[in-house]
């Protein structure tokens, strides 16, 4: 117990907030770790890069409806379509009819008539993608673009190119994770193939899982334990807690990351800091280690003293001495854990 709450409150000052000595000994034994793309790997902070209107629309106007649509959304994409609306001054459309689609997008109507926001693949599902539309789409997904499409009943009105940046030091957290065994790293996103596999490349991940509904992310990760038995998944919460609660050791953002994020993990980063996992993995195989060793010395001490006593050698003050210096032997070997510095 003296190892744990040392090692728990060690994670604790290091940016790390781990639910129970439990989950410290599933970090040390993970075989594969899943994490979302948007505000996992990338930064979180999306910013509207273009605009297009398409079929008559206006910019202003396309603007104008998206911001609407997304003014109920806590998505960082239907955030960044806000902000890029207020930073222009532009008057949202009042709409009403609301209805956030997750992992898809949202709709409202204006003026009785039904517009969608959404992803590539709900733009599909609605069977209005043209050849000019997903050509544009693909070329944006090249350049680590998402695209968000805007449309009505009949057709696309629009589109709108978002860029969010791979986050700074997620290549080299991945390649630490690496290094301490963990082979199997993989991306789960519901954005199109194409802009997760740019990120994909720029953080060095070999998997890559795109769109996907948060329902699939699930099933992902059901068949993940089943070949590799411990996984983890890192991710924001949005669309993606479901997934981390099937996995052995979800991992919450805890600054970026939702409420129900942390409220569902197991573990969260609380600085969003992704080279805290290598440190996590090393700390927790620490931990495991001290654990070891203190069972080691206690016994090791305990069958001393039966062999002594058997041959006669034993007196009862020194059984009490060695007795208290395993116990004492075994706390100071544990509190060695609370300094979380050696882990880096
Ligand atoms: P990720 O798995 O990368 O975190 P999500 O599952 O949250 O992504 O979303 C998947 C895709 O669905 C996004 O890339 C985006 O195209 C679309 N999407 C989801 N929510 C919204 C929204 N509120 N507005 C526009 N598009 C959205
Ligand atoms: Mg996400």
């Amino acid at each position: 117990p003296v190892s744990i709450v040392a090692a728990l409150a060690a994670s604790a000052r290091n940016g790390v907030l781990v639910k129970g000595g439990v989950y410290l000994e599933a970090s040390a034994n993970l075989n594969a770790i899943a994490f979302d793309k948007t505000g996992t790997l990338t930064a979180g902070r999306p910013t509207v890069v273009d605009i297009t209107g398409l079929n008559g629309y206006s910019e202003e106007d396309l603007l104008a409806r998206a911001a609407a649509m997304e003014a109920h959304s806590d998505h960082p994409i239907a955030r960044a379509v806000v902000d890029c609306a207020q930073n222009r001054f532009i008057r949202l459309r009042s709409a009403d009819d609301f209805q956030i689609l997750p992992g898809r997008g949202a709709t409202a109507s204006f003026d009785g008539v039904q517009f969608w926001i959404g992803s590539q693949r709900y733009l599909e599902e609605r069977e209005l993608g043209t050849e000019t539309v997903l050509q544009m789409i693909s070329e944006r997904a090249n350049l680590g673009q998402t695209t968000v499409v805007v449309g009505d009943e009949n057709g696309v009105c629009g589109i709108i190119a978002i860029e969010d940046t791979a986050r700074d030091g997620a290549k080299d957290a991945l390649r630490s994770l690496r290094k301490s065994g963990i082979r199997h790293l993989v991306m789960l996103t519901g954005d199109n193939k194409g802009t997760a596999q740019v990120i994909a490349d720029q953080t060095e991940i070999d998997v890559v899982r795109a769109e996907l509904l948060p329902e699939d992310k699930v099933a992902v990760i059901e068949t993940l334990v089943a070949t590799h038995e411990k996984v983890a998944m890192v991710g924001d919460g949005v669309n993606d807690a479901p997934a981390m609660g099937r996995a052995t050791l979800g991992i919450a953002m805890g600054a970026v990351g939702s409420d129900v994020a942390i409220e569902t993990a197991d573990i969260a980063l609380m600085t969003d800091d992704l080279s805290r996992l290598p440190w996590l993995v090393n700390h927790a195989r620490r931990t495991l280690m001290v654990i070891r060793q203190n069972i080691g010395i206690a016994l090791t001490i305990k069958v001393l003293f039966v062999l002594l006593t058997i041959m006669g050698y034993a007196s009862l003050w020194a059984a009490i001495g060695a007795d208290m210096g395993a116990s004492l032997l075994v706390i100071f070997n544990g509190l060695l854990l609370m300094d979380g510095s050696e882990d880096d």
